[in-house]
């Protein structure tokens, strides 16, 4: 998925007009999703029979894509690419307008908005570059950032020109300019983050253009010290610190779509709700570093016997919920069965973490309660139905899986 989303960067950024977009796309999703047609419409009231994916911008509908084939791996990409080729679109529209006749103001106002709104570097830098490059006539563009400690070209592919490089190693905290080049710092909160460098064809850069590009500097290095911070904020926003698991309110947006995505697909979707046995027990013996050890292997124990579409969430302290997509209930007893038994089997070396304790190793099971979404179901019924079953596998004995038919 990650490379299928880098490529579809990667064309977007290589596409500068609405056709370019429409044709790359085209091929990119009949190669990967075998979609068998594609299209773009930009216009908001579309209704058709084949199946219409909306593009957005701040909860604006922008247009359409319509697929005349799709599936589940196409949709799920599409969660996430959505807002990109939406931002492209947007791109797209904005600069054809632009050309026409809004200044250089105006336009600095839709670029700080467009790229407001995304924190991928990858992304950001190369419509960076791209909307410099339409403004600075005869020149060339390039972008570095600075990456663990070094500066890194990020748009376009190469610069082996030695006399940037010496400029911006020198690490000026002033625009620099040369009859022949301009050195834009990217400065924020006190920190340089990257430059813009310019490089003339024939005339030198004049001062509206100077003036130009210290505000877009400004600007983009509020909005690129953002970008940093947000991705290392979501990074953790999405997924529990402890087991690498989605935390309670992805798994809640997930369960949302999987319910969705059953319905639309008539496909069974189950529920397994899990909790470890006696878990206060072995914080109270070993302690909690040790306690923490033993939910951090046991989830990693569950990854390792589920599917790779399968879904796994942290619920609460040593409750886990997994969703199982395309799955009866015969079958994902078997999944809870092999669950059960793994923990149970599985050895967790205690003696690196507590020294102390009796033993140099513990051994954990745990209770699963399991559910298959019903046609009638409200969302929380499905979750709720699971942790029904658990508890009933609590109540009669532990280390056992409880289905609730
Ligand atoms: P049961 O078999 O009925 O589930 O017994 P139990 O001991 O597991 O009972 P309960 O669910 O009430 O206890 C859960 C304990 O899990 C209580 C809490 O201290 C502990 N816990 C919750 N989150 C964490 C955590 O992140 N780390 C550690 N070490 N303990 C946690
Ligand atoms: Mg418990
Ligand atoms: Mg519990």
């Amino acid at each position: 998925m990650l490379e299928q989303i880098k490529k579809l960067s990667q064309l977007l950024n290589e596409s500068y007009s609405e056709k370019s977009v429409v044709a790359s796309l085209g091929k990119f999703f009949d190669e990967n999703f075998n979609t068998a047609g594609f299209n773009i419409i930009l216009k908001e009231d579309y209704s058709s029979e084949k199946s219409v994916f909306s593009l957005y911008k701040h909860k604006k509908i922008i247009g359409y894509i319509e697929f005349n084939k799709t599936n589940k791996s196409l949709e799920d990409f599409l969660d996430i690419a959505l807002p990109l080729i939406s931002l492209k679109v947007q791109n797209i529209v904005l600069s054809e307008k632009m050309q026409k006749n809004i200044d250089f103001q105006n336009a600095m106002k839709n670029i700080a908005k467009i790229i407001e709104t995304q924190y991928e570097l990858n992304y950001i830098i190369p419509l960076l570059g791209e909307m410099i490059d339409k403004f600075i006539q005869n020149h060339l563009i390039y972008i570095f950032i600075k990456d663990h400690g070094k500066y890194k070209l990020m748009w376009p592919g190469a610069c082996k020109d030695i006399k940037i490089l010496d400029i911006i190693n020198a690490e000026p905290r002033k625009r620099v300019t040369t009859d022949e080049l301009g050195v834009f710092p990217l400065i924020s909160e006190n920190k340089i983050l990257g430059y813009i460098v310019t490089k003339n064809l024939d005339e030198k850069l004049n001062l509206k253009e100077i003036e130009y590009l210290e505000e877009l500097t400004n600007q983009s290095a509020t909005t690129i010290n953002r970008a940093n911070v947000y991705a290392e904020i979501l990074k953790h926003a999405t997924l529990d610190a402890l087991t690498g698991f989605y935390n309670r309110r992805q798994l809640e947006e997930r369960i949302k779509q999987e319910i969705a995505s059953s319905r639309r697909q008539k496909t069974p979707l189950c529920a397994i709700m899990t909790d470890i046995d006696f878990f206060k027990k072995v914080n109270d013996t070993y302690g909690h570093a040790v306690g923490d050890l033993v939910l951090k292997t046991v989830s990693k124990v569950m990854r390792s016997q589920l599917r790779e579409y399968d879904i796994a969430g942290r619920y609460g302290g040593e409750e886990f919920a997994i969703l199982l997509p395309f799955t009866k209930i015969e079958e994902a007893k078997m999944v809870a069965e092999r669950l059960r038994k793994a923990i149970e089997a599985k050895s967790i070396a205690i003696s690196k973490i507590n020294a102390d304790a009796k033993e140099k190793e513990i051994h954990v099971t745990i209770s699963l309660g399991v559910y298959e979404l019903a046609e009638n179901d409200k969302e929380e019924d499905l979750l709720k139905n699971a942790d029904k079953a658990l508890y009933k596998a609590k109540e009669t004995g532990r280390n056992k899986v409880v289905i609730n038919e």
